[in-house]
Order: structure tokens, then C-alpha cells, then sequence
């Protein structure tokens, strides 16, 4: 596969990972909150030796080659490695967006290595909240429309979304911008609406696949300090990045190389992108939040 139809692939796979056609099972839709903050200390993540090989003809693709790792709730956890180590294998696993070759995932106590696509879906839809590089918002929605979606497929009330979508929206510092649309938004501020819509079925986990990747440094600094507000929330969050930066707002950072992760290892100081972002706000005072 060329490097373009391998990108175009990673593209579809990450454009909807919500599927449509699959109810979101969740109990407490209602509930006010909107951060998942159970269980902190407990294990998410338990992958165990896990392999993934594709199969291109007669040819085997190892993408990844025994991998194990354990994230617990409350964790932000960043993962990094040069191109072709695995990574975005890696992710769609732990996104239920893929199913391991060999070995075993657990997600929140269950195992779902060996789940059907729907029921992968399930699963997916109900524990897992996504944010990508590219904001993936609808551009003719407003900002509340965008974060309303993921619950008009869970099947909730119209009253009862409008509340959840303005409670996130507020959450990421959007409040007063509800009705724009993402034309009339900053960059950081459309992913800032991505992030309040990967939130709205309360996910037990957010995974970011280069939430930065489109974005200028101020404007990175702006939206790290809002995964990290909401990881000190409780939310248990998995980072993808090439940059050794962004990586360092993180509290821990898991390196891959060829398959294989090769280092993991706690970040002792993590920036503090808040603080960062105070400064920059300073020194450019006439700029819009
Ligand atoms: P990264 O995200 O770190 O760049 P990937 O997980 O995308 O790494 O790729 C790991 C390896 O698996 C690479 O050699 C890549 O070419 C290969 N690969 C990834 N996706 C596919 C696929 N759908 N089919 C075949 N080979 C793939
Ligand atoms: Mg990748």
C-alpha cells in the first residue's frame, strides 16, 4: 500500500468512530456530569502481549509485536515514536476501532479483543470519547449542534441533550459561543468544540490522536490546557504525538519503536500549559478566547 492509500485508510478509520447504527447503552445519559471521574487508580487499559499483522497479499505486515501496557483511570498518558513504530495500530486497538492479531485487551474490566463489530461498537460508542487532528466538525452546525450528535445516536431527549451539549461546551471555556458555527471559531476553539463532543456520553476514556497536529504553538498551548484541566478533573486521557513538547504536558509518556514499546517512563515535571496560556494572553491582550 502506498504511504497516501495507508493515510487515506487511517483517515476513514478515525473520520467516524462513532457508528451511527449502534445505541450508545448508557445508563446515566441524564446525569449531570459530564467528566468521567470513576474509579480513578483502577486499571482502563490492560493490554497483554498484543500483536497486530497485517496481511497485504502474501505479504506480512508486523505492526505491532507484542505490546503490553496498563493505564489506569486519571492517567494522561502521551504516546510517541517515529512513523511506521505502530502507533496508529496501536490506537485503533485501544479505540475498538481494531481487533489485536494475538493477545488480549481489557477496557475497563471487560475483555473486548475478541468482541464482534458490533458489539466493538458497543463499547466504543458507550467508554470511548475521540479527538483528532483534523476537528472533524459538521461546518454548517453550531457548536452545540456539533456536540449534540453523539447523543442524538444514543437516543435522548431533546431537552435532555441541549443541557449535556451546554454543560460540556461550558466545561471547555465555550459558553458564550454556542451558536457559531466552526467557520466563525479560532482553531483552538474548534477543537475545543470536538473535545466537549468527545465528552458528551461521559467516556471513560479520551483518546486524542495529534489533537495539536493542525495547530500553531500558542494555539496548542490553549488546547493542551484544557486536556489537562480536564485530566485533573479525573478524565483518563491517551495522547498521540510526534512532538517531544506537547508530549511533556502529559504525566507519563510510552514510546514506540518498530512494534514494540521501547521506553515508558513518568514525566516528572509536566508543563503547566495553563500558566503558559496566562502569559501568552498577557502579551497579546486584544486576542479572542
Ligand atoms: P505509526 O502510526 O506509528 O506511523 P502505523 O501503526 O500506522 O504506525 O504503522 C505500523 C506499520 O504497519 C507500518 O509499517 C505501516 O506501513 C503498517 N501498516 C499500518 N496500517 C496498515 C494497513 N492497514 N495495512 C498494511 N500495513 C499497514
Ligand atoms: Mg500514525
Amino acid at each position: 500500500m502506498t504511504k497516501n492509500n495507508q493515510e487515506m485508510q487511517e483517515n476513514n478509520i478515525s473520520f467516524s468512530p462513532t457508528d451511527p447504527t449502534v445505541p450508545v447503552p448508557t445508563p446515566d445519559m441524564g446525569a449531570s456530569r459530564v467528566v468521567n471521574a470513576d474509579n480513578q487508580g483502577q486499571p482502563v487499559i490492560v493490554i497483554h502481549d498484543v500483536h497486530k499483522i497485517y496481511h497485504l497479499g502474501q505479504t506480512r505486515v508486523p505492526a505491532l509485536r507484542g505490546v503490553s501496557l496498563e493505564v489506569s483511570a486519571g492517567e494522561f498518558v502521551a504516546v510517541r515514536g517515529p512513523s511506521g513504530s505502530g502507533k496508529s495500530s496501536f490506537m485503533n486497538i485501544i479505540g475498538c476501532l481494531d481487533r489485536p492479531s494475538k493477545g488480549s485487551y481489557w477496557l475497563t474490566g471487560k475483555e473486548v479483543s475478541r468482541l464482534s463489530n458490533y458489539e466493538l461498537a458497543r463499547v466504543r460508542n458507550r467508554l470511548i470519547g475521540f479527538v483528532f487532528q483534523g476537528f472533524n466538525l459538521l461546518s454548517r452546525a453550531s457548536a452545540q449542534s456539533n456536540v449534540e450528535l453523539p447523543m442524538i445516536y444514543a437516543g435522548l431527549t431533546k431537552e435532555m441533550r441541549q443541557r449535556r451539549a451546554r454543560q460540556a461546551l461550558q466545561l471547555v471555556g465555550l459558553g458564550t459561543r454556542m451558536d457559531h458555527k466552526p467557520a466563525q471559531l479560532s482553531g483552538g476553539q474548534q477543537q475545543r468544540v470536538a473535545i466537549a463532543r468527545a465528552l458528551v456520553n461521559s467516556p471513560s476514556l479520551l483518546l486524542a490522536d495529534e489533537p495539536t497536529g493542525n495547530l500553531d504553538s500558542r494555539t496548542s498551548v490553549e488546547v493542551m490546557a484544557i486536556l489537562q484541566a480536564l485530566n485533573q478533573q479525573g478524565l483518563t486521557i491517551v495522547l498521540v504525538t510526534h512532538e517531544p513538547d506537547i508530549a511533556s504536558y502529559a504525566s507519563r509518556q510510552v514510546i514506540f519503536r518498530d512494534g514494540r514499546l521501547i521506553r515508558d517512563e513518568p514525566i516528572s515535571n509536566p508543563r503547566d500549559a495553563q500558566a503558559e496560556w496566562d502569559i501568552l494572553s498577557t502579551q497579546n491582550p486584544d486576542e479572542d478566547y
